[in-house]
């Protein structure tokens, strides 16, 4: 459709980035279907950026569906609720994507549980009016947001209320609705705006009012030109307006999204709010109409499950908790060239083997790859040609990132900055020697995080 930003000072798009294949072709068209309960769910105790939750249930105690399970003292931290009805049956451990190890609650499910169409029902198919949002008070909202236990569901995890109230000491005059999964493959984001664009709407007006940011604008890339038409008619008389920006990876990272739109540029290690701009996800934003009109809790999200190596991808609403083994299965198992599972899309997503692990708040996908489009051949040595600064969209100089993660040189890897990476993938995926890039720099931030901790220690 092309992208079209009249009225906005941003220009549409930034500099640098990559055009991987989006191949979201696999599961665009397939509506949200909802998953059947399973028999038991492990809720891991932490599912948000920051501090982890403390059950506040005991083993074989009953609960039901939407009754708060777990809850942190921490101001970035979020609550945690029952996805079904059910019994605690034990506290275990389990893994995140990332590979860390946590404390996991255990629910063995009842028999009787909110049937399918009920759940979609009470997900997006309520009333969202769209004249209410000045009837609560911006506490009220963000208290609502919390209690509700949202966290940005693009991935981030960051707990919402942090972001969506009323800051003394910043002023922001916009929030951008984050709509543009340029991610590779998934379809979650773009899936919601498709079917349930009134609560991405409502939700928005709600966010707007507790940030008391003037102006509302939900950002979609041109690939998507259903959203766009459904979330513009949605938005029709509230005087929301839609950026139609240009499709290129790593468009829906805050920083670039807000350069696009807005021309404002976040200083290095600042946040959105330095610039007066607050960003959320689209999926977290209809989760915010739920929590505020409502009061309903976050206990289910929209996952895609999809690459080459699923026999049937879909878009699954589905209670947190539950196994990737089990969505994996739902979907009819994985193909005999599978190669690769992700937790999260092919550019910023999560190698993992340990099908048992659960489903989180920032779970946005399952990605399962085979060797066709994987296709990579063996690691070679540097060949010093700049691809990757070429591309990476923070002016970064990956090659320089890399070789400070493998020779352990803090120094070095501070002095390129490795921290302002954020780990886009887009180095990578360009670089002809195949050195797993992202990989290397990862482990490198983890060395220059270490390393502060100790010096501060000392
Ligand atoms: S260095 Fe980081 S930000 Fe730059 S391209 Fe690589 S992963 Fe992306
Ligand atoms: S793209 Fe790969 S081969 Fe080229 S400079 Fe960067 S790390 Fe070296």
């Amino acid at each position: 459709m092309g992208f079209r930003l009249k009225g906005f000072p941003g220009k549409g798009t930034f500099k640098r980035g990559v055009h991987p294949p989006e191949r979201k072709n696999l599961s665009q068209d397939i509506s949200i279907e909802v998953i059947p309960p399973p028999e038991k769910l492990l809720i891991p105790l932490l599912q948000n950026i920051g501090e982890a939750c403390k059950a506040v249930i005991e083993p074989k105690q009953e609960v039901v569906f939407g009754e708060k399970i777990a809850d942190a003292d921490g101001f970035i931290s979020a609550p945690l609720h029952a996805p079904l009805s059910g019994k605690i049956a034990k506290f275990a451990m389990t893994t995140l994507p990332n590979g860390r190890h946590v404390k996991a609650i255990q629910i063995d499910a009842h028999k009787e549980q909110v049937s399918e169409d009920a759940l979609w029902h009470d997900m997006f198919f309520r009333d969202w009016p769209k004249d209410v949002y000045s009837l609560f008070s911006s506490e009220e909202i963000s208290k609502r947001i919390r209690n509700a236990g949202i966290v940005g569901l693009g991935g981030a995890a960051f707990p919402t209320h942090v972001k969506i109230k009323y800051n003394q000491k910043k002023s922001i005059d916009a929030l951008l609705v984050n709509g543009c999964e340029c991610e590779p493959y998934l379809t979650t984001d773009y899936r919601v705006m498709v079917e349930a664009p009134e609560p991405v709407i409502t939700g928005a007006l709600f966010a707007a009012m507790a940030t008391n940011a003037g102006q509302i604008v939900v950002c979609i890339e041109d690939n998507k030109p259903l959203a766009v038409k459904a979330i513009s008619n949605a938005a029709k008389g509230t005087g929301i307006k839609v950026a139609v920006l240009k499709t290129k990876y790593p468009q829906g990272s805050e920083r670039h999204m807000i350069k696009a739109v807005m021309n404002r540029v976040i200083p290095l290690g600042g946040l959105p709010g330095d610039v007066g701009v607050v960003v959320s996800n689209v999926a977290t934003i209809a989760a915010v109409a739920r929590a505020v009109l409502y009061e309903k809790p976050l206990t289910h999200r929209v996952v895609c499950v999809t690459g080459g190596g699923i026999k049937r991808p879909a878009n699954l609403l589905v209670p947190l908790g539950m196994s990737y083994r089990a969505l994996i299965d739902y979907c009819g198992g994985m193909t005999e060239n599978a190669a690769r599972i992700l937790s999260g899309g092919p550019m910023m997503g999560f190698s993992f083997t340990d099908l048992d692990m659960p489903v989180t708040k920032g779970t946005s996908g399952i990605t399962v790859l085979t060797h066709d489009e994987i296709k990579r051949d063996k690691e070679t040595a540097c060949l010093r040609c700049g691809r990757c600064v070429d591309v990476c969209p923070m002016a970064l100089v990956p090659a320089r990132l890399a070789l400070a993660a493998r020779k352990r040189d803090v120094e070095m890897a501070e002095k390129y900055n490795i921290m302002g990476c954020l780990e886009t993938g887009c180095c990578g995926y360009v670089c002809p020697a195949n050195i797993p890039l992202i990989q290397l720099i990862r482990a490198g931030k983890a060395m220059v995080m270490t390393n502060r901790k100790l010096q501060s220690k000392n």
